[in-house]
């Protein structure tokens, strides 16, 4: 049986009218002869105020011995609430208990740690910072696909299973049988950029939204085993052209999670991270920084502390260069283009100097890289050399060549860590804690 989702109840329901709502109880409270249930479907950070009187032809039976977790629906009349913070509460008419909850249900009333409730993935959606972290990733998602699609994109669903080896994006996970099974070795997609450029040099503009894997060893905040990636692909572009999409995808998206997460983000502002909403008001108001990576270096050199890692120019960024760079240097987003050939994938475009290539990676404040991308190299000669100088297999890649031989056009794109977006705009510090369920070195549960 349907009902409207408590969301729209708390939003428009008009006092005096009856309502049927079902849902789990986040808290259960016996007084003298009256119940108060504070009643939550996950579709809202605020519940629904439950006033069960004794009138109830199960009270003493059943409604009296719920406790927190128990599902139950309930028909009843809206009336004004007295308490504070919500407009309206329901008086119970009619309760009928769907689920019991035992009391050794594992979210009694107080505060788990992040840690704890990832063991516990089954039931973790159903607290407060968890719920809210799947619903602002679900309005991320939208959004990005609105944009795109307001755009002229053209959503391609490159594949997960792969015969390519996307060079430089990450180590990847074989498929035991896969030589037997398709006739060559097979692994998980770490990206499907190349593929993408195939996309973008027939349909102009496409993106990707899906999942990908990387069999590294990284057991940090920001790094999963299996994450989401949008990667956006442009024909007739180039670097400047991909930079003002990716600042311009950003804000909108982020404007997008203002406009429709307001309950949740105030949730993470006071609980999780001060101040992140209005960083998100600020990314959505204020035009990004650009600099190069040579800027970027000397202005790191010239910072004067004292970074674990030391900075050299054709040395990759670090972590806390990038977030020196965009939380104190700029304070804001930071694009930071033209890296070093050496520290850069085969795919890139060379500049004239023939040291840098015309990559970009975009910054942003706790986080760090947020996407990386670049114009692609669509010049035959360059490619193929640049191939051959590291020592890659030019049949291998003979389609990718091939593109470059047909019509080719300076192009550029770039890959967006999905769940990297979700922890910037939640404020939450560790990536597994914002993706249901967390793939890192040693643990794959669920
Ligand atoms: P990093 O240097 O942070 O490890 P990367 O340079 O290896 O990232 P890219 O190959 O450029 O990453 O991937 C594009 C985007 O995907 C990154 O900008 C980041 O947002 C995201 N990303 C990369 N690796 C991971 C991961 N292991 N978990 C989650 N997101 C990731
Ligand atoms: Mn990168």
């Amino acid at each position: 049986m349907s009902s409207p989702n408590l969301r729209e109840v708390l939003a428009e329901g008009e006092v005096g009218a009856t309502v049927t709502v079902q849902g789990w109880l986040r808290s259960a409270r016996h007084s003298k002869g009256l119940s108060f249930l504070d009643l939550t479907d996950g579709s809202s950070m605020a519940g629904l105020q439950v006033v069960a009187p004794p009138e109830l032809v199960n009270y003493e039976s059943e409604v009296r011995s719920l406790g927190t977790g128990a599902a139950v629906r309930v028909t009843g009349e809206l009336v004004e609430s007295p308490g504070k913070g919500q407009r309206v509460e329901l008086r119970a008419g009619e309760l009928e208990v769907v689920g019991v909850a035992p009391d050794d249900y594992p979210l009694q009333k107080k505060r788990h740690s992040f840690e704890y409730l990832r063991t516990i993935a089954h039931l973790r959606p159903r607290t407060n910072t968890i719920g809210a972290v799947f619903r602002v990733r679900n309005v991320a998602a939208k959004a990005i696909h609105r944009f795109f699609q307001e755009e002229g994109f053209v959503w391609l669903h490159t594949p997960i299973l792969t015969g390519a080896d996307a060079e430089g994006a990450g180590e990847m996970f074989e498929i035991e049988g896969g030589e037997e099974f398709f006739g060559r070795p097979t692994r998980l997609t770490v990206s499907g950029q190349l593929e993408a450029e195939i996309g973008a040099l027939s349909m102009s503009k496409v993106y990707t939204f899906g999942p990908t894997f990387r069999a590294e060893n990284s057991n940090t905040s920001r790094h999963l085993a299996e994450f989401w990636m949008v990667e956006p692909e442009m024909a007739f572009c180039d670097l400047e052209g991909d930079r003002d999409l990716a600042e311009r995808f950003l804000r909108a998206v982020f404007r997008q999670i203002l406009d429709e997460c307001g309950d949740d983000l105030a949730f993470f502002d006071e609980r999780i991270e001060k101040g992140v909403v209005a960083t998100l008001e600020h990314i959505a108001e204020t035009p990004f920084e650009h600099m190069t990576y040579s800027e970027a270096v000397a202005q790191l050199e010239k910072s004067g502390r004292d970074f674990e890692f030391p900075v050299q120019w054709g040395a990759d960024l670090q972590s806390e260069h990038e977030r020196w760079l965009t939380e104190e240097r700029v304070k804001k987003p930071l694009v930071v283009t033209d890296y070093p050939a050496a520290i850069k994938a085969f795919y890139m475009y060379a500049n004239d100097d023939a040291k840098t290539v015309r990559a970009m990676d975009v910054l942003v404040p706790r986080i760090g890289e947020i996407i990386g991308g670049s114009q692609r190299e669509h010049r035959h000669d360059v490619l193929a050399e640049r191939m051959d100088a590291q020592g890659l297999d030019r049949e291998e890649y003979a389609w990718y060549l091939e593109l470059r031989r047909f019509g080719s056009v300076p192009h550029a794109g770039f890959g967006l860590g999905f769940e990297r977006l979700v922890q910037f705009a939640t404020g939450m510090a560790n990536i597994r804690d914002v993706v249901p369920f967390p793939r890192v070195p040693g643990y794959a549960e669920f």
